[in-house]
């Protein structure tokens, strides 16, 4: 099972990838400011313990951080050293996150870190090839044991081949989401799919987006079937 673990909400936009951000979407609605990064009230979720001092998570669950905000957002640098220590603490559950701050990776790492905490995968995203040939190259020096490269939202055809290598877990791509959604080519996310093969990297459609021009028909796809299609789309690669 699952865990969502919300370390702090709130996020600054920094590239193209977060015109449309989910957060400020959702935070428009109840007239929240985004940009404000608070720490929540679940902060210490993975180090909370029951009455009989068990912990509320239990071994062996995946736990999935910050997906309101960005771990490595400067607003949050006060935060990280504690949230890394419950993380650290917690080697019976696996942690995982997705940056598009990879270059900030090293502000508040634990000392103990070393080549990386097996019980840890950190994914980095890039939206456009000038997003890639600045954070992939990043990235690929960095210590970290699981890594996973997400292009989303896709939005234009990428040249990922020089930073494909072992260490890569897998590509995941998905198209731009909300109402003014950009459009994702069926093209792009192929060709992505071919590096990914003649590398031996593994590869996963993870949803459509919006808008997505296939052969080039535009497909408009409402959210709750985004997954869905990209999944019936069947072309997902495993080594
Ligand atoms: S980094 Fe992520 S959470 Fe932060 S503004 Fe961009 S899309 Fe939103």
């Amino acid at each position: 099972m699952a865990v969502m673990w919300n370390l702090w909400h709130g996020c600054r936009k920094i590239s193209e990838g977060c015109r449309h951000c989910y957060v400020y979407r959702q935070d428009k609605q109840y007239g929240k400011d985004s940009s404000v990064v608070i720490r929540t009230a679940n902060f210490a979720l993975p180090v909370k313990r029951k009455r009989d001092k068990t912990y509320k998570v239990p071994a062996g669950e995946t736990v999935y951080t910050c997906f309101t905000s960005d771990f490595f957002v400067q607003d949050a640098d006060k935060w990280r050293a504690e949230a890394w220590a419950m993380i650290s603490e917690r080697r019976d559950l696996k942690f995982f996150m997705i940056t598009k701050r990879i270059d900030r990776f090293q502000v508040s790492l634990p000392e103990d870190w070393g080549e990386g905490y097996e019980h840890v995968s950190i994914a980095c995203t890039v939206e456009n090839q000038a997003m890639a040939d600045y954070r992939l190259p990043i990235y690929k020096e960095l210590p970290i044991k699981h890594k996973i490269i997400i292009c989303a939202p896709l939005l234009e055809k990428l040249d990922l081949i020089s930073y494909l290598d072992a260490s890569v877990e897998e590509v995941a791509v998905g198209g731009d989401s909300g109402s003014e959604a950009r459009i994702c080519e069926y093209d792009w996310v192929l060709d992505i799919r071919r590096q990914c093969m003649e590398k031996g990297v593994p590869f996963c459609f993870h949803q459509t987006g919006a808008r997505l021009r296939k052969r080039g028909k535009l497909y408009r796809i409402r959210r709750e079937f985004q997954h869905s299609q990209a999944r019936r789309a069947g072309i997902d690669y495993k080594r």
